[in-house]
């Protein structure tokens, strides 16, 4: 490597400090493909960041030339994190972004190339079959259309769909090898049948494709499977990318899927200074459409590629390793190793110096098993061991109960994560219940669910005697409640009768409301009407904060699904709910991590990337892990798919994940099984675990399971013990990210902070907000299109417009219709006065980031930059009314001075060492622009303002800041019980 002038020892010492050989080597790779081998414990990340730094550090790269892929935001802006602390100016710009992220941002940016619509609708699985359902008669099936039951194949043909989408097989050419199935049966009734059969699916997959595009909607796998058709069908893209990226790296490159690996191919293009990090005895994502083939034929598309191998391990002791490894080579040949021990030998080199201690144990029940963990677990906490230190870890989410049962039974707090059931929250329950009465006025369990809420305090006698009453008079149970609310000599406590009275009350006035207004608004009166969200808000307590966020992420589902129906009512929206949860829809509830100091318990895929001192694996027995392979119910044609014997691949996949559970341990690892978990026969060891400890094969069970625990499998799965508090004050080394909406809610109220970026209240639909978003959306199509150069008319940009238009939070139809009008107008007027001046902006919608002290940093996007003869003008565009030229100029030095165009001057200056000259507010519906001189004092009045946010929400002051004017305009005040707001409460 020849040293550049930028390769002195101070710059270089914080980027390769106390990295081994292997991992400096890597680090310093000059250019052309990287492939990084990285075993559990090797650090990797350490690898990936310090390779980032060290390319911007020496100026190999500028921070604009780097990008970086990831599979989740966690992990994504933890690299981020890092490499802004590596970085000695502690600005990176590097993009960083999750293969999400990514593409659907390309994909946004240029929908319109490819004839889409820019406003992508994007939804989770469940959500694309319930969208389906609605027009199952589109898709041209017969076979698979059963008459008295329509939607019984609709599932599984969404599996196939997915399946040919993460193969890389569009439905022309699926729709060619069915065709050629036809041709090659010559009469063959198998081959005939089979390939009309495949016909059938190809034409729906086509019509299902059409169908997605024409409305706009895509799940996660469909936007980045547009992103590649984007890349490849217009190269001047794909060339704009890979100028602009001259560096791509990726972290997990075992879980990449087919269509991740060539959209990265035509990322890096000819230059192909490609990194990939990963390790293929970790790859356990197949069922999400990994391919680990992409990292085990890595060198056959790059035979030149240079192979640095990490086998230094930080983590375990050295036996916990050696029987780790040795389990996992039962997946030979298909292993990096095996293909070429020399360059890929495997076999880590524990740098702790421990033995390490592995353990294994052998039960008659499950019971015993989960009984002796939690003893277990209970005596290293007598010991002085800190709860941090445990991990318990399952296959599966179930598997996990009767521990988590038995550590609850000792008082023993943990934390189960990434657990699913949001529908069968408590919170989430009372809401729905609400809905379904609203649904149907005789809908008698809903009616019970909603007097049975602590909320409205009805005492479990007196909801007997009603539904007892109910029941002997024939009415339904709302109807006898009605009544009772009415009727002081019901025989009921006149707490009840006041808690019936409140709930009747209500229902009685948003089942008027339901009929006319869209579900969200509904849902959103009963939960402030009802008290809930205030009683909640109020409360500070991680219980409370989570319960808060379980209705906003129900908010997000109802405003997710509402606009797929063709009628956005609460009946409606009801009924697709319960099929959306038939569908298997199961969002997962929030987590509040208001402390390290639990037990965590968790399935091995959720364990991936994390590491305890002490690891237990329970339940490894034949069936539950390995986990049995379940076939899809439509057959995917082998003759599409890339890859191996789909039976040898789960089995190899499980041995993976086994592994991946094995090595989070550090010191002691211990595994269990047991041969009673009921059920109707008794359990062999896992054939993974025989591996690992060489154990023979151990003889037949003879007993059946017994009776007691066929019963303990159905006990309800145990909540985890009450955390006491909610809020503590951030570490003064934890990072903090700020925004200029964050900074802006905590300056004007820090209650108002905690109601929307800690306890995430939920708010109702604001079309205020919605056309701003949208007005904003279709400029920033109109200029990225100017700054490129291509042409785009004034039609162009209303649809832009209109496929960003929402009907939600409207008075009336006639309230919509002026707003919308309203808005065609102002952008009609913005494009006519763009063209006109012919000036093109240098910048629109550019992201910044940069650091206010060690760990806080504040993000943000530009809305618009421009290059003028006296410098740099910062543009902000507002849709906010304001038709006079003072009031503008007024406003935006208001703004400079104390609101964020000062924070955008800092931005520009701290991130780019150039002091704008100007900075100015458009206001788009006047066409007014208010324009102020950037100064020193703006910049560190801006400064002045991040501070104070940063120290009090690190100190979790949360205090309110009342005052009438303020309180009238924050969304919270309608609940908030220190609101001055006048007149509104
Ligand atoms: S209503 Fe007033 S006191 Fe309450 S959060 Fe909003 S601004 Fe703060």
């Amino acid at each position: 490597m020849t040293p550049s002038p930028s390769d002195t020892a101070a710059n270089l010492e914080p980027m390769l400090q106390g990295l081994n050989p292997e991992q400096r080597e890597a680090v310093t790779h000059e250019a052309g493909p990287l492939l990084i081998v990285a075993g559990a414990g090797t650090g990797k990340t350490q690898v990936i960041t310090r390779r980032i730094a060290w390319l911007i550090g020496t100026k190999r790269a500028r921070p604009e030339e780097v990008l970086a892929l990831t599979f989740a935001d966690k992990a994504a802006s933890e690299m981020e994190t890092r490499v802004d602390e590596l970085v000695p100016y502690g600005f990176v710009g590097a993009t960083i972004s999750t293969f999400h992220a990514f593409c659907d941002r390309l994909v946004r940016e240029h929908a319109i190339e490819i004839g889409l619509t820019s406003q992508l609708r994007v939804g989770t699985r469940a959500d694309l079959l319930v969208f389906l359902r609605e027009r199952l008669f589109e898709l041209g099936l017969d076979r698979y259309l059963p008459l008295g039951e329509p939607d019984r194949h609709l599932d599984a043909l969404l599996t196939v769909f997915d399946r040919a989408r993460d193969e890389d097989v569009s439905p022309e050419r699926y729709l060619a090898f069915a065709e050629s199935l036809a041709a090659a049966a010559s009469g063959d009734p198998v081959l005939t049948d089979r390939a009309a059969m495949e016909l059938e699916k190809a034409h729906a997959y086509g019509a299902y494709q059409r169908l997605l595009f024409e409305h706009g909607r895509v799940d996660f796998g469909a936007q980045i499977a547009l992103a590649l058709r984007l890349l490849r069908e217009r190269p001047h893209l794909a060339r704009e990318v890979q100028e602009r990226f001259r560096h791509v790296l990726v972290d997990e490159f075992q879980d990449t899927n087919h269509v991740q690996f060539e959209i990265l191919k035509l990322l890096v293009g000819r230059r192909r200074n490609l990194t990939v990090v990963g390790d293929d005895d970790q790859s356990i994502y197949r069922f999400r459409g990994a391919k680990i083939e992409n990292l085990l034929g890595f060198l056959e598309v790059y035979p030149d590629a240079r192979v640095t191998v990490l086998r230094r391990n930080y983590r375990s002791g050295q036996r916990i390793l050696d029987l780790s490894h040795r389990m996992v080579r039962f997946n030979d040949p298909e292993r990096l190793e095996a293909k070429d021990p020399a360059r890929f030998a495997k076999g880590l080199i524990a740098e702790r110096g421990l033995e390490g201690e592995v353990e294994y144990r052998a039960f008659e029940s499950g019971s015993d098993e989960a009984d002796a963990v939690a003893d277990d677990i209970a005596r290293g906490l007598a010991e002085g061991r800190g709860a941090g230190e445990f991990a318990v870890l399952a296959r599966t989410h179930a598997q996990l109960d009767p521990v988590a049962q038995a550590l609850r039974a000792r008082g023993v707090r943990f934390r189960r994560t990434n657990q699913r059931g949001l529908y069968e929250r408590a919170e989430v329950k009372l809401c729905l219940n609400a809905l379904r009465l609203l649904a149907d006025p005789d809908d008698g369990p809903a009616a019970f669910g909603v007097l049975a809420d602590p909320l409205f305090g009805v005492t479990p006698d007196d909801l007997l005697r009603l539904t007892a009453r109910a029941h002997r008079t024939n009415l339904s149970l709302r109807a006898v409640a009605e009544r009772a609310s009415a009727d002081l000599s019901a025989g009921l406590s006149a707490d009840s009768v006041e808690g019936i009275r409140r709930a009747v009350e209500l229902l009685q006035r948003l089942a008027a409301e339901a009929t006319r207004r869209p579900t969200s608004e509904v849902l959103y009166r009963f939960v402030t009407e009802s008290g809930l969200l205030g009683q909640l808000s109020a409360e500070d307590s991680a219980e409370a904060t989570e319960k808060v966020q379980n209705l906003n992420r129900l908010f997000t589902i109802v405003t997710r699904v509402g606009p797929l129906l063709k009628s956005d009512r609460v009946t409606y929206f009801m009924r697709h709910l319960d099929l959306l949860i038939d569908a298997g829809d199961d969002p997962q509830a929030a987590v509040v991590d208001s402390d390290d100091q639990s037990v965590a318990l968790l399935t091995a895929h959720n364990a991936k990337g994390l590491e305890y001192p002490i690891v237990y694996m329970v339940q490894l027995v034949e069936g539950r892990f390995p986990l049995q392979l379940r076939g899809d119910p439509l057959p995917f044609p082998p003759e599409l798919h890339r890859g191996g014997e789909p039976r040898a691949e789960h089995l190899r996949e499980e041995r993976r994940l086994f592994y991946v559970a094995m090595t989070r341990a550090r010191d002691r690892l211990v595994m269990s099984h047991a041969a009673d978990y009921g059920g109707k026969r008794l359990r062999k060891a896992s054939g993974f675990l025989l591996e690992a400890l060489e154990l023979p094969a151990p003889p037949k069970p003879a007993r059946r399971a017994s009776a007691g625990e066929s019963i303990a499998r159905h006990a309800p799965a145990a909540e985890a013990p009450a955390s006491p508090s909610g809020l503590e004050p951030l570490a003064d080394d934890a990072p903090l990210a700020l925004s200029n909406q964050r900074i802006d809610d905590y300056v004007s109220c820090p209650l108002k902070y905690r109601y929307a970026h800690v306890v995430q209240v939920p708010l109702a639909s604001d079309p205020t907000f919605m056309y701003g978003t949208a007005i904003h959306h279709a400029i920033r199509v109109f200029l990225q299109h100017r700054i490129r150069g291509m042409p785009i008319s004034a039609t162009d940009v209303l649809k832009t417009f209109e496929e960003a238009w929402s009907s939600e939070g409207f008075y009336s139809r006639e309230h919509e219709e002026r707003r919308l009008a309203e808005g065609r107008e102002a952008l009609r007027r913005f494009v006519t006065r763009e063209l006109a001046t012919g000036h093109k902006p240098l910048a629109s919608e550019l992201e910044f980031r940069f650091k206010v002290s060690e760990h806080d940093q504040v993000s943000g996007r530009w809305d618009r930059i421009d290059e003028a003869a006296d410098g740099i003008v910062l543009v902000d565009y507002k849709t906010s009314a304001v038709d006079d030229p003072d009031s503008a100029k007024s406003r935006a030095s208001e703004s400079l001075r104390e609101e964020q165009l000062g924070l955008y001057a800092l931005a520009y200056h701290e991130t780019r060492g150039v002091m704008p000259a100007r900075a100015q507010l458009h206001f788009i519906g006047s066409g007014i622009v208010g324009e102020a001189r950037v100064e020193l004092k703006h910049l560190e009045s801006a400064r002045e303002r991040i501070r104070a946010a940063a120290a009090g929400i690190r100190r979790a002051d949360f205090t309110p800041s009342p005052e009438p004017r303020r309180c009238t305009y924050c969304p919270y005040h309608r609940f908030c019980p220190h609101s001055a707001a006048l007149g509104l409460r």
